[in-house]
């Protein structure tokens, strides 16, 4: 952060696609403020990835809610655009389920916790015209460790891939194979980016749930699986079928026939501990 005297760098956050996310501490305020700052280096870097970068900030500042990681400010460095944001201080949910070992998985309840979050959040983010395109355990972090059994806040973040539906053009398939929805590998130029982010909801619940991906790119016919929604619920794992109706029901391969947001937000299984309105 040359140059930059308000902050000071305490930390690394994690290195994505594009940059390096740090931690740092804003020092205009007192006592100061923990902050996360994204680094993409400036020159041909930005230039290159130009349109994404200035969907992530205008699409982000766009939305303003607490299951959204908020932006703060951005700002340039001698080498680098910087994207100061809300520090998200329990790290992201792959950390916490995959990249957890031995355990791995959640239990229902708190899968259906960070569902139901991710849901609100997402609705929030669909109704101001907003699909992310690259959800995934990394790109949701958590307002501070639930482990002790507390139920921590979900922030949504990453809106490097996203996109705002006046932006009509041809929509190129972008994100994370693991978590592409079928209509996104088979090139449709035109798919519904919202139903395809409901899909990657759907991956994502599967693999909080039995910590594994539904589709393993290490195996043969990885995209053929996901083209024809072939995956397998674990028997082992013992998940209630309420919950079972839900998975199976968004994870499904006709992005038509997919659950929408509005079937999800009535589902039995999602209300299930919510307050009423939320
Ligand atoms: P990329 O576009 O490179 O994937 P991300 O915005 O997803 O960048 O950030 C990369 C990683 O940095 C995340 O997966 C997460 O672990 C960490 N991170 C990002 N933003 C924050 C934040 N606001 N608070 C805490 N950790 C963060
Ligand atoms: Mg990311
Ligand atoms: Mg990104």
């Amino acid at each position: 952060l040359a140059g930059i005297k308000h902050y000071v760098q305490t930390g690394c956050l994690g290195h994505g696609t594009f940059g390096i996310v740090i931690k740092a501490l804003d020092l205009r305020s007192d006592p100061p403020t923990e902050v996360a700052i994204k680094l993409l280096p400036r020159g041909d870097f930005v230039k290159n990835y130009q349109l994404y970068v200035r969907r992530e900030i205008q699409n982000q500042s766009s939305l303003r809610h607490p299951l959204i990681v908020s932006l703060r400010e951005v700002f340039l460095t001698p080498t680098h655009l910087a994207i100061a944001m809300e520090y998200a201080q329990g790290g992201d949910l792959f950390n916490y389920t995959l990249g957890h070992r031995p355990h791995g998985r959640l239990a229902e309840q708190q899968a259906r916790w960070i569902f139901q979050q991710l849901i609100i959040g997402l609705d929030y983010s669909h109704r101001r015209g907003v699909a992310n395109r690259d959800l995934k355990l990394e790109n949701l972090l958590l307002d501070r460790d639930g482990r002790d059994g507390t139920r921590p806040l979900l922030k949504i973040c990453d809106f490097g891939y996203s996109k705002h539906e006046q932006n009509s053009s041809a929509k190129t398939g972008v994100g994370t194979p693991v978590y592409m929805a079928p209509e996104v590998i088979l090139g449709d130029s035109k798919y519904d980016a919202k139903k395809a982010d409901i899909w990657s909801c759907g991956v994502i619940l599967y693999a909080m749930l039995y910590g594994k991906y539904p589709f393993d790119a290490k195996e043969a016919r990885f995209a053929q699986k996901i083209v024809t929604a072939d995956y397998k619920l674990l028997p082992d794992v013992e998940v209630s079928a309420d919950c079972l109706d839900i998975l199976t029901r968004v994870l499904v391969a006709s992005p038509v026939e997919r659950m929408s947001m509005d079937e999800i937000k009535t589902h039995p299984w999602f209300l299930k501990g919510l307050p009423p309105g939320a």
